[in-house]
């Protein structure tokens, strides 16, 4: 599997998130681009998968259907001559647990005979702000393995987004790589065109088949997908928000997409609200810096109105390990008094009794301040800086943890 960051920050300064599909949405996806893949059902029972190897008639390869790589080396990829075997093989992979992701769904596909396994991928190259190709005929394996150990037999090839896809750039990758038979250059040149067109139709940021498989009849298909899509992107992508898969998240952070909140649980006591990604991130820094474990990163963005507060803050309470809340509010456009609004206004609807540790600085800062003293919430604590912000909250939450 290509490693890439789970997180990165655009010029924005908003967090993206990659979001990663299943192998058999990604594969429908480049179905309908006109990438050959294997007919596959769903099955999320044994007699299911067997009802669906019945279906399709033959040999079928039983795959679990997990968010990581490497299934086929944990056990999570098994051929099955029949219907029956089909049965016992999905008996065998729901449930289990590959790296951290327990199996609940298998894709049942029509078995391939493979002559050779080829490697193929088009993620976004930051550096030079391009598509980027990588082919080799040494697929199946991981492809780091094959970077490490014979990097001329990977080649990459980039794409000016300006200009696109270029039939002669799947040639390229081809001749480059080695491919000699005729009917396979031209069938791996085509499958890279649509593959191409699948990752800009998506805004996907890696699509990526290992292997890509040539069969003994000298036939091409994608094996294996993983497609990453930015979740920023999904908002004009209703068909693969809908694929995204709230249930395989974190419970916490589907909660705080449906809500529109910018969240990231993490393993700590001090729940961490700042306003703009650069801020928050300091703050869980200076949290941790003081000796705190923070709890999420909860960005309340540039508008931070009442209702966005209350939002964020029922998001962060609902995770029990919450013991203290650390609000960091550098006001620009976030009004401090709005941001004091919605923290008396959560206080109110939600009875939120964990201590709650505010520091306001910058767009009226001064009359969000005189609020919450007007309010004489006795669990509401102001502090002048983010450093002694942060030291009370973490000292907060140690006497309530
Ligand atoms: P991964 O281990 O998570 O990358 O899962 P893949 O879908 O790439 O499958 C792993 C390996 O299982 C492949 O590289 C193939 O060698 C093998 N495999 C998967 N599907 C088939 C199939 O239809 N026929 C055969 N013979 N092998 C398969
Ligand atoms: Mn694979």
């Amino acid at each position: 599997m290509l490693a890439h960051g789970r997180w990165r920050l655009p010029a924005a300064g908003r967090l993206a998130r990659a979001v990663d599909l299943y192998e058999y949405q990604g594969k429908e996806l480049f179905r309908r681009h006109g990438i050959p893949v294997s007919e596959g059902r769903l099955a999320t029972s044994p007699a299911a998968a067997r009802a669906a190897a019945q279906e399709l008639g033959g040999a079928v390869v039983v795959k679990a259907q997990v968010l990581t790589g490497g299934r086929g080396k944990a056990g999570g990829i098994k051929l099955a001559e029949s219907p029956a075997e089909a049965e016992a093989r999905a008996r065998e992979i729901l449930g289990l647990d590959i790296r951290g992701h327990t199996v609940q769904k298998l894709w049942i596909e029509r078995a391939s005979d493979i002559e050779r396994e080829y490697y193929l991928s088009l993620t976004f190259d930051r550096s030079t702000k391009k598509p980027l190709f990588m082919f080799t005929t040494q697929g199946g394996v991981d492809i780091e393995e094959v970077a490490a150990t014979s990097p001329d037999a990977l080649v990459r090839l980039h794409v000016d987004p300006l200009e696109g896809f270029h039939p002669w750039q799947g040639r390229r990758l081809v001749y480059e790589a080695g491919v000699e038979s005729p009917g396979e250059q031209k069938q791996i040149a085509a499958i890279a065109g649509r593959l191409y067109a699948a990752f800009l139709g998506y805004e996907a940021m890696l699509c990526e088949v290992n292997p890509l498989i040539v069969t003994p009849e000298g036939e091409v298909r994608a094996l294996d997908s993983k497609f990453t899509v930015d979740d920023n992107a999904l908002f004009r992508l209703p068909e693969i928000a809908e694929m995204r898969d709230l249930a395989a998240a974190d419970p916490l952070e589907a909660l705080a997409r449906e809500k529109g909140v910018t969240y990231v649980k993490l393993d700590g006591e001090v729940g961490v609200l700042g306003n703009g990604a650069g801020l928050t991130m300091s703050t869980v820094d200076v949290v941790t810096f003081v000796g705190g474990r923070p709890a999420n990163f909860c960005d309340l963005g540039g508008g931070g109105d009442a209702q966005g507060v209350v939002d964020a803050l029922e998001v962060i309470t609902r995770d029990p390990q919450v013991s203290a809340i650390f609000f960091n509010i550098f006001g620009g456009i976030t009004r401090c008094d709005e941001v004091a609004r919605g923290i008396l206004q959560a206080l109110e609807q939600m009875g939120i009794e964990d201590p709650i540790v505010v520091r306001l600085d910058g767009t009226n800062a001064e009359e969000g301040r005189r609020l919450l003293q007007e309010a004489a919430k006795a669990n509401v604590h102001a502090e002048a800086t983010m450093l002694e912000g942060a030291r009370r909250a973490v000292e907060l939450a140690g006497a309530a943890g």
